[in-house]
């Protein structure tokens, strides 16, 4: 589903990810973790195509992200191909990023009818049945500022699920929220993980979740995978230094 091929990606002189390869499997759910900084968030931006890319080749669904080829030459994805490829991916943010005008239904239907022609009678039942999933049916009128943190992120993951993507990318997506408003989001996520066969991939600094979460845990350290494997490896039989270190720290 996705192909990731000696990615780079520099932010002037700093090189946040050196030479990145991996593949995630349709359906596969990906836990992304490492220190602050070592470039998690950036790879899933990449994904989202919300910057651009210094050097490699990504591939979605089969085809090229960022780059197309044009007379055996390399050059950028237009805005045209970026946005064809952008339907196949939601993405959730740590900070919510709802539209705060628009109600909690506004914010769900709005992509589906702007981008893709849907009617309001449609997009409205889709936003009903979404705002069901994720215990919110009763919060349709609200504004995003009558919510709580985690009532907000359960909006943002339903709007982001409206276009119905094939993969979902979750940024640190409970980072922002009081410690009690937490387990709501993750109750959401677990659901959406084992009832669907969409493709997620998670950055997070909950390790507990990203072990129930994820069917593979890649630990990244300065742009670089260390170590990839199952979260049982990963969190009880660390083959690298690296990732022992870093677990000790935080665990
Ligand atoms: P955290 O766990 O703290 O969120 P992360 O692993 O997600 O960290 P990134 O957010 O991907 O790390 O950032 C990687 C590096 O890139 C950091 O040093 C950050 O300061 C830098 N960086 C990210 N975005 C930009 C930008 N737009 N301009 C300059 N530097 C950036």
């Amino acid at each position: 589903m996705i192909r990731v091929q000696d990615l780079r990606k520099s932010f002037g002189t700093l090189t946040v990810i050196d030479g990145l390869n991996f593949e995630v499997k349709k359906g596969e759910k990906l836990a992304l973790i490492g220190p602050s900084g070592s470039g998690k968030t950036t790879i899933l931006r990449i994904l989202m195509t919300l910057e651009t890319i210094s050097g490699g080749r990504i591939e979605v669904a089969g085809e090229p992200l960022y780059h197309m080829q044009k007379n055996g030459a390399e050059v950028p994805a237009n805005e045209a191909h970026l946005h064809k490829m952008r339907r196949h991916i939601g993405m959730v943010f740590q900070h919510f990023n709802l539209f705060p005008h628009k109600t909690v239904l506004q914010n769900i239907t709005l992509a589906p009818m702007l981008t893709k022609g849907e009617s309001r009678a449609n997009a409205d039942k889709r936003a009903g049945e979404l705002l069901e999933m994720v215990g919110l049916s009763d919060k349709a009128g609200h504004m995003p500022s009558q919510l709580s943190g985690g009532q907000k992120q359960r909006v943002a993951i339903a709007r982001a699920l409206a276009l119905n993507p094939e993969i979902m990318l979750f940024d640190e997506v409970t980072s922002a929220l009081d410690p009690e408003l937490v387990e709501e989001v993750l109750i959401v996520m677990k659901r959406l993980a084992s009832e669907t066969d969409m493709t997620m991939l998670l950055v997070t600094h909950e390790m507990s979740f990203a072990s129930d979460f994820a069917d593979r845990v890649l630990f990244f350290d300065k742009g670089k995978i260390v170590e990839s494997g199952p979260p049982e490896q990963i969190f009880k039989n660390p083959q690298e230094e690296r990732t022992r270190t870093f677990l000790r720290k935080i665990i």
